[in-house]
């Protein structure tokens, strides 16, 4: 036990080794191919990222809630994302628009070159930075800001991964995207009437931007502005 710490971050019980063992054999079962990020999922102690309460929970396939009427994202979304975006090559330089708890942020950092990640609720990026403080991730950096502009000052990025669901691609993240880049995000629907939301795929290669349309999710929405 590690007296004196005041989160479990060795993990025992409901937050151990085992039960994120676990986690990964079931994203695994879902189709999670991807080793490299069936291990960074395996490594990020997602139970410290939600409030104690609900700690029990963290390993469940399922959104939960951090606050400020935000959520952190279900695992297997988080890993099939960053399947998505990787697609058997190196992340590179990620630009992560949605901190949260910064549970995907730390994921991330554990298979990226360098990962700059914006969230614009003050309060919630102050509690992501507490949150990630004891894993020294020195790959990553938190900005405040509203990630509908990307994130100039270190664009281009290799890849880019979105956490809130946008009406319309932000043009912005699409300038942002290096050659042979690639972007995934979570867009509502024309006809979002029952809120739909699928994941899209962006490539810039030698032709131009391609598109591709992966499955339903469900993701709170992309705001605009600053809190
Ligand atoms: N990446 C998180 C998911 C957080 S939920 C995880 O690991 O679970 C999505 C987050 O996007 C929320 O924290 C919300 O505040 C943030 N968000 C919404 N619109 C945004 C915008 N325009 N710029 C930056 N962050 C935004």
């Amino acid at each position: 036990m590690n007296a004196g710490m005041p989160r479990d971050v060795a993990g025992v019980g409901m937050t151990s080794q085992r039960t994120r063992a676990r986690m990964v054999e079931r994203l695994r079962d879902a189709g999670i191919r991807d080793a490299q990020v069936l291990a960074a999922m395996g490594s990020v102690p997602r139970h410290l990222f939600v409030d104690e309460a609900l700690a029990s929970r963290a390993y469940e396939d399922t959104a939960l809630p951090i606050g400020f009427g935000q959520t952190i994202s279900q695992p297997y979304v988080v890993a099939r994302m960053i399947e998505a975006l990787a697609a058997g090559r190196e992340l590179g330089k990620v630009l992560e628009v949605g901190t949260g708890c910064g549970y995907q942020a730390a994921v991330l950092a554990q298979l990226a070159r360098e990962v700059y990640s914006v969230e614009r609720i003050h309060a919630l990026l102050e509690r992501a930075r507490a949150n990630l403080r004891g894993l020294r991730l020195s790959k990553l950096r938190m900005t405040h800001g509203d990630g509908n502009f990307g994130l100039e000052k270190a664009a281009p990025f290799d890849s880019i991964i979105v956490a809130a669901a946008a009406p319309a691609l932000p043009q912005a993240l699409l300038r942002q995207l290096a050659p042979d880049g690639r972007m995934v995000l979570p867009l509502k629907s024309p006809d979002a009437s029952h809120g739909a939301q699928r994941l899209a795929l962006y490539e810039r290669g030698a032709r131009g931007i391609t598109q591709t349309v992966l499955e339903a999710v469900r993701f709170v929405p992309l705001e605009t502005g600053k809190l």
